[in-house]
């Protein structure tokens, strides 16, 4: 799963356990794999074909639901003439999304809930936003974005690494009348707010005390994993994310952003490394815990110093790197 994002029931039914016999579309998963299953952006991965998406109607269309259906009849529906690319294509969805029975293709649990998702369920409304192209690019390997929602949340991922930079609760609310791109930017503002919120101690949700902490972990590389942990004292509401987010109303890091032409306030923050991963964190000292997070900016570079409770005690310019 996405390592910054809301902690509770945000991990979505494309997570389901891979049954013995599923395919081998999990075994060359990055470690983004969640423990029971495919990760979402391999969910996307394996349905980026309308000859799938296709067959997944088909399937609809036939009652799957009711009867399994049988590989002649589902190739009948679907609109390709050669046997051998439907059934490259059907195997691909095999395992995850549909199991082979004897008596024919059925649908598995979360496959089931993906395509009622895109085609008839609780999104009949917006399923032009089963999965879309999102601006920028994977920060990990370059690729393309896309975003998908589904069951309430939106979710960022890269096509290519699986790599999830956003996963959040988004209220439909939120997509009535709005562009994709109308949507990404009211979802910007959404979720950016909701971590300074819960940043400064008041819950997202109910607006009670919020408890923020920095946790970390040291990696076999020697180095550390960071995030931070914010929990409301009054409903349990948890919130993970990483430290740079927190520092996005910060004012002087909003003031090094503006001097360089980039309003942070608009600019989508999953598209700075730094707000989405903890590449750019280091733990200075355990004792008392110090944190510096050192963000780039157009050839120069902005070191923060934060303390155990998150406050910024420092923070240094390093202009003009030579990289
Ligand atoms: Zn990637
Ligand atoms: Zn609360």
């Amino acid at each position: 799963m996405s390592r910054f994002g809301r902690e509770a029931d945000s991990e979505p039914e494309f997570g389901d356990a891979v049954e013995e016999d599923s395919g081998s579309a999990a075994e060359h998963l990055g470690t983004e794999a969640s423990k029971d299953g495919m990760v979402p952006a391999e969910a996307f991965a394996l349905l980026g074909s309308d000859t799938r998406i296709e067959i997944l109607q088909a399937m609809l269309d036939a009652n799957a639901d009711a009867t399994p259906v049988g590989f002649t009849d589902l190739f009948e529906r679907v609109d390709i003439a050669d046997t051998a690319n439907f059934n490259y294509h059907l195997q691909k969805l095999t395992g995850h999304f549909i199991r082979q029975t004897e008596d024919g293709y059925e649908f598995r649990h979360p496959g089931r809930k993906v395509v009622s998702s895109i085609f008839a369920g609780t999104l009949t409304d917006h399923a032009q936003l089963g999965f879309f192209p999102v601006a920028g690019s994977c920060h990990t390997c370059g690729g393309d974005l896309h975003g998908w929602y589904v069951d309430e949340v939106l979710s960022i991922a890269c096509v290519d690494c699986t790599t999830v930079l956003v996963r959040y609760p988004f209220p439909p609310g939120g997509i009535d009348e709005r562009t994709p791109e109308e949507l990404l930017q009211a979802f910007h503002h959404y979720v950016r707010h909701h971590y300074c919120m819960a940043a400064d101690g008041v819950c997202p949700e109910c607006t009670g005390p919020v408890e923020t902490e920095p946790a970390y972990e040291p990696t076999d590389g020697g180095d550390f994993d960071v995030t931070v942990e914010h929990t409301c004292q009054r409903c349990g509401y948890e919130l993970q994310s990483s430290v740079g987010v927190n520092l996005l109303d910060n004012a002087e890091v909003l003031l090094f952003h503006s001097e360089r032409g980039i309003d942070l306030s608009t600019e989508p923050f999953w598209h700075f490394e730094w707000c989405v991963s903890d590449a750019h964190t280091e733990v200075l000292d355990e004792d008392p815990l110090r944190l510096r997070i050192d963000i780039p900016c157009a050839g120069d570079e902005l070191h923060v110093v934060l303390d155990e409770t998150l406050s910024v005690i420092e923070t240094a310019r390093q202009e003009q790197l030579s990289y």
